[in-house]
């Protein structure tokens, strides 16, 4: 037995399923997860030595990758002034300015722990700021687990949400309406019907949590011309694309200014970390500067907010975006040529540092629907024959994949050497 698999088995008798969050499980690639000692830039190496590329990068944070000495040097740099006061600090500021200064749709914004919180949060201003509650989401799109939102559609168009999970009340999944992502039919339908009821959409603007799926041309301006006539706002969740898809995340990759932002994951360089903002005559509703409760021990915690700025810092280096972009086409495109010279239908969507692959004969991906029409016995052979081969992908058809500024060439060709050997596993199969 593999030292991971001794873990993995002891993990499950103190923690649920083994893990602290499900998909860490494999439930849906089957398997033992490799439990890991430690990283190094695009490298992580698990408590068995195997060592892998990783392109899941904690799921999104590790865009200059695995300890990185700037990001390490700030953090033990804050650790020896204190890990927290719960009282407010100089680099707050600091980071709250840089936030600022990249996301147009920002004048002022609030730390908090994790994206979860960010979204709650953001929801909770914007039913106080319209005075009303419903929140309309899309299929596909995660916005962390809070219980209005792990709601899938009613039957038929403008019914109520019904839960996902177990423990969510029926009240609280009434208020969320779930349409298809990049349909602007059901959009405008929905609204034209119900608009005045709706407080806010939320959107991933590029949707990273069903693999990676663009905005169709025309979806984001549709959303905001609906809020615009409606009197809804528009909530871009930014946890994953902000500062993975540009600098200023998709806002300015697009040019469409949501009314609020959430953020998470890459401003925390790798440490516990959400955000959200907006303009300030929404954001002055906020406590203690108006009626609107949201607080938190740890929120702007000073190791976090050092991790995150020592990683803006490297974003900001000249090129770094341009780089990151670079690198992933060049995967991108390489890998799209292993698939087509070994004859298996795949189609790759990427934007910046983010892609998706799908094993699917279809010319689009563009929702829900169209990623779980995709081959998914043939993801998981993939995914277990990349793994094999040292190559660590995220553990489920339904997310993205992640390259970092420290993916140097070499590493993206031995990529690509170990997924022509995988393609051809695949169509012996
Ligand atoms: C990861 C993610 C979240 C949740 O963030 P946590 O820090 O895991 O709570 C919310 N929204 C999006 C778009 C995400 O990718």
């Amino acid at each position: 037995m593999s030292r991971s698999e001794e873990l993995f088995l002891k993990a499950k008798t103190m923690i649920p399923g083994g893990v602290n969050s499900p998909v860490r499980a494999f439930k849906s690639v089957g398997g033992t997860p490799p439990f890991i000692r430690s990283g190094q830039g695009a490298h992580i190496t698990d408590v068995d030595g195997k060592v892998y590329i990783d392109y899941v990068g904690s799921w999104g944070p590790l865009i200059v990758g695995h300890t990185h000495p700037h990001v390490v040097e700030a953090i033990c740099r804050a650790a020896e002034n204190g890990c927290s006061f719960g009282a407010p600090t100089e680099a707050e500021i600091t980071l709250a300015e840089r936030i600022i200064e990249r996301f147009p749709g920002m004048e002022m914004v609030r730390l908090v722990n994790s994206g979860t919180e960010a979204v709650m949060s953001a929801i909770r201003l914007a039913r106080a700021a319209t005075g009303r509650d419903v929140l309309v989401k899309f299929e596909g799109c995660y916005h962390g687990h809070a219980d209005g939102l792990l709601v899938a559609a009613g039957s038929g168009l403008a019914t109520f949400g019904v839960p996902t999970s177990p423990g969510i009340t029926r009240a609280a999944a009434r208020d969320t309406l779930v349409l298809p992502f990049n349909d602007l039919t059901a959009v405008e339908t929905l609204w034209a019907e119900r608009g005045n009821e709706i407080a806010a959409v939320i959107v991933e603007p590029v949707a990273g949590n069903m693999g990676c799926v663009l905005p169709l041309p025309g979806f984001l301006e549709g959303l905001r011309n609906v809020c615009d006539t409606h009197g809804s706002l528009l909530i871009f969740d930014e946890v994953m694309t902000g500062l993975r898809v540009d600098r200023g995340g998709a806002q300015t990759l697009y040019n469409i200014r949501p009314d609020l932002t959430t953020l998470g994951k890459i401003i925390g360089g790798g440490l516990p970390v959400g955000a959200y903002g907006g303009p300030a005559k929404w954001m002055e509703m906020i406590a203690p500067a108006g009626p609107v409760y949201q607080a938190g021990t740890l929120s702007g915690n000073p190791l976090a907010v050092a991790a995150g700025l020592a990683t803006l810092d490297l974003l900001d280096a000249p090129g770094a975006y341009a780089t990151l972009a670079a690198k992933t086409r060049y995967l991108v495109k390489g890998l799209d040529q292993v698939m087509c010279a070994n004859n298996i239908p795949c189609l790759i969507n990427h934007v910046g540092s983010m892609f998706g692959l799908f094993f699917t004969s279809a010319q689009t991906v563009a929702n829900f629907t169209d990623v779980s029409n995709g081959d998914i016995n043939r993801f998981n052979l993939w995914f277990h024959g990349m793994l094999q081969e040292g190559i660590y992908l995220a553990p489920s058809a339904f997310e993205a994949g992640f390259v970092s500024l420290a993916h140097e060439e070499t590493m993206l060709d031995q990529t690509l050497t170990m997924a022509e050997r995988v393609a051809g596993q695949l169509r012996a199969a």
